[in-house]
């Protein structure tokens, strides 16, 4: 493979038309929605013209994790349906109220999600199954040891807490308490994750403790997030000018140092099998995503189990891997992707052409599709939780077509009815167990007769969440540096909460204002827990 070299990835070093900013270029490494909000915040409160934004993506598709993917004639695939608030999303409703709506003209993404969770209101009526049977999820079930252990970690400071686990702080007896099969089914937490991350989590969520049983602070987009976030963020960027170069595999960073630090020269990517390199000015800003929860994952069929990937496929862990090799202070990979047993889980995505199973679901559930939210089996061997979302979930789905998603937390226990690993099952299998779980057992035939399901095996979804330290993931802007910025789930942000859009988002205005020196506060972290009365009400359900 020959090497060709390009003084920039980008159209022509174009002046800004505010001279006291220097930069002139920016190259934004990866294309979920961290790079694609810097894109969008490097234009609209930087003012940087959007030709002189360039985003490296190494699939085919924008958007990274916020994926969806499908057609009529086949079958839909998210590997992820996602839960936000209106309180604890500051900077991912900052950056859709500046991003029209492409399916209801006229208004911004955020209004247009506002006024959908004012129709489509959030409210289970069955959260928890067992044995077949919807339970009373309000009774939290904690003990006075479980209550004071809460208080505790919210209370200890995490250089406190350190690299523990949140099984080192709570009692076995607590993580089959009604509490924790909501908590951890809601945020996909493990009893082996980060207590660190369990307490950020507690603090930036206890408004939800009092309505944690029924979902209702629980704000959802009108259709999956790929239409109804990223389609419209990158064709705001597009008509910006904002350059995507796709299948642009980015596998080296040069750099070069001077008396302000250490700064970015070239940008090493393969695309098509040839290697690209890319020259990077003094005053032009790189943006690197680094690590991804999505990283390596893959699909089955109805008739196929996923494979497990590794840590080699893809350039994401492999960028970052060689970045930290290099730079003590960009990081420590190995906290997040050292450990593929406990960082994996597997979802499926359903579609569906009769409508018995939604009909079945909605008398069982008392919920209409879209005000249900999580039902979780918490006595499933492989702790399995299913949503079924407001139809249709797509744009393009067809009125007789129903989608929906679920997800289970053990993968390598063997099923209640299916007596296999969920990772080695079929995505006829998982439909199969999911239906003995509600007992609909009479009915499996004819549902099975027209459905799809996907299963998806993602080694590293919950990576951002194993234990680590300080020092194991690069700040935003590492001292000593002078181009570049980390972005996304794996640098550093004081008090913020991972596996969260919010993250990536607040990362991307971070590494914005503070190259480009703007005078504007990121948006602020949103914290309930100085809130008396919402203190109060919290303590309060966990007494119930
Ligand atoms: C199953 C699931 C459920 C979730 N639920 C929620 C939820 O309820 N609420 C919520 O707020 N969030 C949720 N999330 C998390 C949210 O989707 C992510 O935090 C967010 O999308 C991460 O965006 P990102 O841009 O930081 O990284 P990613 O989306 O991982 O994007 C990284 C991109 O960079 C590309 N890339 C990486 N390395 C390279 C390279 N070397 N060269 C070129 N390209 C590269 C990758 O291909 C990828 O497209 C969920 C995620 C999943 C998967």
């Amino acid at each position: 493979m020959g090497e060709t070299t390009e003084p920039s990835g980008i159209a022509v070093n174009q002046k800004l038309d505010r001279p006291s900013r220097e930069f002139t270029n920016a190259h934004l490494i990866g294309g979920g929605i961290a790079s694609l909000a810097s894109a969008a915040y490097l234009i609209r409160d930087g003012g940087v013209p959007g030709g002189n934004i360039c985003i490296y993506e190494e699939t085919g598709v924008m958007g990274g994790s916020l994926d969806g993917e499908g057609s009529p004639e086949h079958n839909y695939v998210i590997r992820g349906g996602r839960m936000f608030t209106e309180e604890a999303y500051t900077c991912m409703f900052d950056l859709l109220s500046f991003i029209p709506s492409l399916t209801a003209p006229g208004k911004s993404v955020k209004d247009e999600i506002y006024e959908f969770n004012a129709r489509v209101k959030s409210h289970s009526h069955s959260r928890l199954v067992k044995n077949g049977r919807k339970i009373d999820a309000s009774a939290m079930g904690l003990s006075n040891k479980d209550r004071l252990d809460l208080v505790a970690i919210m209370a200890t400071s995490e250089d406190s807490l350190g690299a523990r686990r949140i099984e080192d702080i709570f009692e076995p007896s607590f993580f089959k308490t009604n509490f924790w099969y909501m908590w951890c089914t809601t945020f996909a937490f493990q009893p082996w994750h980060s207590a660190v991350e369990l307490k950020r989590y507690l603090l930036r969520f206890i408004q939800e403790f009092p309505r944690i049983h029924t979902l209702a602070g629980v704000r959802r987009t009108p259709y999956n997030q790929y239409d109804s976030i990223v389609l419209p963020v990158t064709t705001w960027l597009k008509e910006r000018g904002v350059r995507f170069v796709m299948e642009a595999k980015v596998t080296g960073i040069d750099f070069t140092y001077g008396p302000d630090g250490k700064g970015v020269e070239r940008i090493h990517y393969t695309r098509e099998d040839v290697q690209h390199a890319v020259g990077v000015g003094p005053a032009d800003l790189v943006f690197v995503t680094n690590g991804s929860m999505t990283a390596a994952s893959s699909l089955g069929t109805m008739s196929s189990p996923p494979t497990l990937g590794t840590k080699a496929e893809g350039g994401s862990w492999a960028l970052w891997e060689a970045l930290a090799s290099d730079h003590a202070d960009f990081g420590r990979p190995s906290a997040f992707n050292g450990n593929v047993t406990e960082s994996k889980w597997l979802s499926f995505t359903a579609t569906l052409r009769d409508p018995t199973f939604l009909k079945l679901m909605e008398e069982f559930t008392g919920n209409t599709a879209g005000t249900g939210g999580l039902v979780t089996f918490t006595d499933s061997n492989w702790l399995m939780s299913a949503v079924i979302p407001y139809q249709p979930h797509f744009i393009n789905q067809p009125e007789d077509a129903h989608v929906f998603w679920g997800y289970g937390l053990f993968p390598d226990q063997e099923g209640n009815f299916v007596k296999k690993k969920m990772s080695n099952c079929t995505g006829e299998e998982l439909l199969v167990e999911l239906w003995c779980h509600l007992r609909f057992d009479d009915h499996i035939p004819l549902m099975l007769k027209s459905a799809t399901c996907i299963p998806c095996m993602m080694p590293f979804i919950t990576s951002q969440f194993m234990p680590r330290v300080n020092g194991d993931r690069p700040l935003v802007r590492p001292v000593g540096t002078t181009n570049i910025a980390f972005i996304g789930q794996y640098c550093e942000i004081p008090d913020d909460v991972v596996f969260t859009v919010e993250y990536s988002v607040r990362s991307a205005q971070t590494a914005v204002y503070s190259f480009l020196k703007i005078d504007k506060d990121v948006s602020p972290l949103y914290k309930a827990h100085h809130d008396v009365g919402v203190l109060f009400s919290s303590l309060k359900t966990m007494f119930h």
